[in-house]
């Protein structure tokens, strides 16, 4: 089982993917990114990405500190496809390569730009 966390853009969930659904299909039929899976993945958290202009570090801080607290913890960070297209079209000030960097060594947690395709 591979247990990961999910961000997605505070400003775009609701708007471009309804209830996001579209992730959890995705989950389910390991489509997009999750298709680099060979285990089922379970969904510990999903949470926004801490808002403009970039607050996702201290957000995954605080994630993280929760989780370990439920003895929870996730071995992946998905930036959801809706940060992908804000970053792509929207002007999201986020460095994805830059952030995980940052991540990777803070949390030691994987990051993946993206999850599903549809
Ligand atoms: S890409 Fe995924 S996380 Fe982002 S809004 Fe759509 S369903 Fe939710
Ligand atoms: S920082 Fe990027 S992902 Fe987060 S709310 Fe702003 S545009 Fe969306």
């Amino acid at each position: 089982m591979s247990k990961i966390a999910i961000l997605y853009c505070k400003r775009i969930k609701d708007h471009s993917c309804i209830g996001c659904a579209k992730c959890y299909k995705a989950m389910q039929e390991k489509n997009g990114e999750f298709a680099n899976y060979e285990d089922d993945i379970e969904l510990v958290a999903m949470t926004d990405c801490g808002d403009c202009p970039g607050l996702v570090v201290p957000r995954v801080k605080l994630l993280t500190e929760v989780v370990k607290n439920l003895d929870r913890p996730f071995e992946a960070i998905h930036l959801g496809t809706c940060v992908k297209l804000a970053m792509e079209t929207a002007g999201c000030p986020i460095k994805f390569d830059k952030l995980k960097n940052v991540l990777e060594k803070k949390f030691g947690a994987k990051v993946i730009l993206g999850t599903h395709s549809y």
